[in-house]
This record gives structure tokens, C-alpha cells and sequence, in this order.
């Protein structure tokens, strides 16, 4: 396989209105030909007006799916609708799905089977929080999440890894080099020993949690940093343009 584009990926939350399209229309003019790729995961009500506009220029992605292709499930989206919109990406399990609507490893990694049977790419999230790190828990909760979020047959077409401390995520508060050096190492090697050194290197591996463009330069130059997932600041194209600009050295 052709060594994975490094990927800066935006996650929109539960921000935008269609008039926010015009960040898009932004981003693509003053970045379409970056040498990363470029993901932004709007709510789901944008994600068809936005990869029309994109046009393929830069990549849509859903925030959640459900675990099931169908059904009796009011309020829920499968990885195929997400895709029939123009999605090529998912998240799963990120933080605030884990935390906010009860999310376990197994829910995560059944929702990451979903994606892949759609046909979309999962970015699979996993972190720590405060309390855990403070008690010295991170490399467990990392082998926990990773061993209980990631289905088999991964491969670096259908995975990415999100390394996002919970206690980062729009907090300001970023870990230090040696902190997120690490983490990302023991992903890695974790993947090798489970997947095998090729997939473990095609697999990208992003640092998310208050990513700023003052900041993106130092976290990229880290070994097994791939790209960045990005909240607050990937809401505005000029300032997600700087984090583009510093992973594209
Ligand atoms: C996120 O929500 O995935 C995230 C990293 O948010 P922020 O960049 O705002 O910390």
C-alpha cells in the first residue's frame, strides 16, 4: 500500500447552520491542494450540502453511527445513510459519545463494524481522563479501549486512531511532547502486535485536544503523530488552515 496521506480531520460537534457552508467554500479555495488530507465531520444535517460543495476536494465524515444497518431506531443514523449523504469517514467513539450517551467499548467497536460494512472509514477515538492519568492509568485504559474498540480486520484504509485525552478536549490544556510521544508509540506497537507491523504503520494516528495553529507545529513533529482531530478550532477556516499548513510542514 502507498504510504497514508497525513490527515487533518475537523469535528464539528453540534456547531453550524447552512450558513456556515461558506467556511467550506473557504477552505477549499485556499487549501484544496494541500499535500494532507482534509476531513471536516459537520452535524449530520450538513453533511450532504457540504460534500456537494466540496466536491471531493476534501472529505465529509458523520460524528457517530448506529451499530445496526436499519431499524426501529428513532433519532439514529446508520454508517450507509451517513454515506448515501456523501460521508467517506465515521467517528466512533469519542469522548463526548462515551460520556454523554453511555457508549462501552463494545458499543464502539460494533458501530466501527457498521462503518466498515457501509464502506465508510472509522476514526476510532480513545483517551483518558484527568483522574486516570493522575492515578497512573493511562497506558491501561489505552490497552483497554484499543483492545475493546477495534474490531479485527483492520487495515489502514478502514482505521484511524484518535489518541484524545479527555481532559485536552476544549480545555486548552494540551500534554506534554514526551506525554503524547508515549501514547502514540504504545498505539503503535500495540497495532504491530495485533495486526502486524505493515498495518500498524498504514494505520494514521492522530493527536486530538486543543490543537491550535500556534501549537500544531510542535505536536506534528512528533514520531507516530499522523494528524490532528480538531474541534473549536476547525470551525473557521482560516484557523483550521493553519493547522493544515503546519502538518503539511
Ligand atoms: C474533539 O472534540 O475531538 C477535540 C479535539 O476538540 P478540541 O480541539 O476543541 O479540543
Amino acid at each position: 500500500m502507498a504510504p497514508q496521506r497525513k490527515l487533518a480531520a475537523g469535528n464539528w460537534k453540534m456547531n453550524g447552520l447552512s450558513g456556515q457552508l461558506s467556511e467550506i467554500d473557504a477552505l477549499v479555495g485556499s487549501h484544496a491542494d494541500a499535500g494532507c488530507e482534509i476531513l471536516i465531520c459537520p452535524p449530520a444535517t450538513l453533511i450532504a450540502p457540504m460534500a456537494d460543495r466540496a466536491d471531493g476536494r476534501i472529505a465529509v465524515g458523520g460524528q457517530d453511527c448506529h451499530a445496526e444497518a436499519k431499524g426501529a431506531h428513532t433519532g439514529d443514523l446508520s454508517a450507509a445513510m451517513l454515506k448515501d449523504a456523501g460521508a467517506t469517514y465515521v467517528i466512533t467513539g469519542h469522548s463526548e459519545r462515551r460520556a454523554d450517551h453511555g457508549e462501552s467499548d463494545a458499543v464502539v467497536r460494533a458501530k466501527t463494524e457498521a462503518a466498515w460494512e457501509a464502506g465508510l472509514a472509522a476514526i476510532v477515538c480513545i483517551g483518558e481522563t484527568l483522574d486516570q492519568r493522575e492515578a497512573d492509568e493511562t497506558i491501561a485504559v489505552i490497552d483497554a479501549q484499543l483492545g475493546g474498540s477495534i474490531p479485527d480486520g483492520a487495515t489502514g484504509e478502514n482505521l484511524v486512531i484518535a489518541y484524545e485525552p479527555v481532559w485536552a478536549i476544549g480545555t486548552g490544556k494540551v500534554p506534554t511532547i514526551d506525554q503524547i510521544a508515549e501514547v502514540h508509540d504504545h498505539i503503535r506497537k500495540t497495532l504491530a502486535d495485533r495486526f502486524g507491523e505493515g498495518t500498524a504503520q498504514d494505520v494514521r494516528l492522530l493527536y486530538g485536544g486543543s490543537v491550535k495553529p500556534d501549537n500544531a507545529k510542535e505536536i506534528f513533529a512528533v514520531d507516530n503523530v499522523d494528524g490532528a482531530l480538531v474541534g473549536g478550532a476547525s470551525l473557521k477556516a482560516a484557523d483550521f488552515g493553519g493547522i493544515i499548513e503546519a502538518l503539511d510542514g
